[in-house]
């Protein structure tokens, strides 16, 4: 099936079951690993989450091992850090959501959405505001690079910051929405076809419950064996075997839903090793980051209006951009992202906190900071089964995500966001590649 145009009868039938095989209730009573089933997960993301489901609703038998104590991998709404206030830590938006399998899933549940425009409302570029005409040649400029881009993407691949020379400060402040806050990479580091290939990510909406949380209810009565990470796949003579500290599961076939992250670590050994080709896939689609830093606030405002953002660009391209006041919550969502990310990563939470709270208070005055009562940031490279945020591609290597995609002896099986074609990066092309891949095992089982 094409990704691109996947039969909306497959999908659906995906994502409209709520029943499951007997396996799954055995599982619940047992509290041990099914170890024959027709097919092994691995992750319980939202694209083993998807393949789950498809598997359930064709009636076949499945398991799916998650490595971390709680499903759901990068969709996560933390709902402890700020008490009242869903906080993603991971996916938020729901993006290009005319084709998102998970808009209906939050409609159907009734979660309260929010339609959220990626033009941006404000910026300053040190301590100077742009005018409303700069706030417009954001907009165009970006149209121009994204032309640009494409017309080059037809020939060649390469990196985004060849297509044409960042100088004035509307055109950095272009570069930064396009590159770090929206790909997690800075243009250097951005692939001309990876980029050129990204679906349009309008029309956006938010959900005041939680993202995370409608990826909750979507897998709710998926079974998923729990700190169970696996060690090894063997995937020689019959069938396939996974080895994990509770037991080893022989299946007929395998599904991958590992960040690319996660495979880089090599945490996961395999038997016979992996073929060269797949090896180099991984290594050129590295993860990618995009960090969090949300700010709860004691009610002040800054002038500024629920669902508005703002883009503040800083000297060193310490650039950070904030979601204000989402479904009227007093908290401000800082995003940092590229090479920046990875730095203050490096630093710890203490030292985005600070970074986030000056960067305020350059444009709103010194006070900012007593108006800012708790905060946190979110730390993914630190999570050893996920490692950053999402994949990007080398400049040059687009060709990678096809690679990856590839099944390994026609048993293993590759999905998640790195495979997603015009959706990777994102939480519905998970979902939509987890039951892709899971119909196409369908019809070979
Ligand atoms: C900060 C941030 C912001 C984001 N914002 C958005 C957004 O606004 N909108 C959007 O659509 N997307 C966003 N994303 C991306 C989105 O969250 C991911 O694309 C999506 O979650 C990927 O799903 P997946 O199933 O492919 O992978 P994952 O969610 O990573 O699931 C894979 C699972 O595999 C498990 N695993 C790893 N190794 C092993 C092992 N050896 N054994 C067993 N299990 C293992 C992991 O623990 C994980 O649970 C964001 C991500 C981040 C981090």
């Amino acid at each position: 099936m094409d990704f691109r145009n996947p039969s909306r009868r497959d999908i659906l039938a995906g994502l409209g079951a709520t029943a499951f095989t007997p396996f799954a209730s055995r599982l619940a009573i047992a509290q041990s690993i099914p170890t024959n089933p027709d097919v092994a997960i691995i992750g319980s993301g939202p694209a083993g989450l998807s393949a789950a489901r498809t598997l359930a609703a064709a009636g076949k038998t499945f398991v799916v091992l998650e490595a971390d104590d709680r499903k759901g991998g990068r969709a996560h709404t933390d709902t402890t850090t700020f008490p009242g206030i869903p906080f993603d830590r991971g996916c938020a938006w729901i993006h290009s959501a005319d084709r998102n399998p998970m808009l209906p899933v939050a409609k159907q549940h009734g979660f309260t959405l929010q339609q959220h425009h990626d033009s941006i409302d404000h910026v300053w570029y040190g301590r100077e505001k742009f005018t409303d005409t700069q706030i417009k040649s954001v907009k165009r400029i970006q149209d121009e690079i994204v032309k640009a881009n494409s017309r080059v993407a037809k020939v060649r691949d390469g990196a985004v910051s060849e297509i044409r020379p960042i100088r004035s400060k509307e055109e950095q402040a272009t570069a930064t929405l396009m590159g770090p806050m929206d790909m997690a990479v800075d243009f250097h580091n951005l692939s001309i076809r990876d980029y050129d290939e990204q679906a349009e990510l309008e029309p956006n909406y938010l959900v005041k419950e939680g993202f995370g949380t409608v990826v909750a209810k979507f897998g709710e009565s998926v079974p998923v064996s729990l700190e169970t990470p696996v060690q090894k796949i063997k995937y020689s003579g019959q069938g396939v075997q996974l080895e994990t500290a509770k037991g080893t599961v022989s299946a007929k076939y395998a599904i991958v839903t590992c960040s690319t992250g996660a495979l880089q670590s090599g945490y996961i050994k395999w038997d016979p090793v992996l073929p060269e080709w797949k090896e180099t896939a991984i290594q050129n689609i590295p993860m990618a980051l995009l960090a969090k830093i949300p700010l709860l606030l004691d009610g002040e405002r800054f002038g500024i209006k629920p669902f508005e953002d703002i883009l503040l660009e800083m000297p060193g391209k310490q650039d950070i951009y904030f979601i204000c006041h989402p479904f009227d919550f007093p908290m401000m969502i800082g995003f940092v992202g590229g090479d920046f990310a990875w730095n203050l990563s490096s630093q710890g939470r203490e030292a985005a906190i600070d970074f986030a709270t000056s960067a305020l208070q350059r444009v709103f005055g010194e006070k900012t900071g007593k108006h800012i009562i708790k905060s946190d940031f979110t730390q993914w490279p630190r999570n050893p089964w996920v490692r950053g945020a999402y994949s990007a591609a080398l400049p040059g290597q687009f060709a990678a995500r096809a690679a990856l995609k590839r099944p390994l002896a026609d048993k293993v099986y590759f999905a998640g966001e790195a495979v997603a074609g015009e959706f990777t990066q994102t939480c519905g092309g998970a979902v939509l590649v987890g039951a892709e891949v899971a119909n196409t095992i369908i019809k070979r089982l």
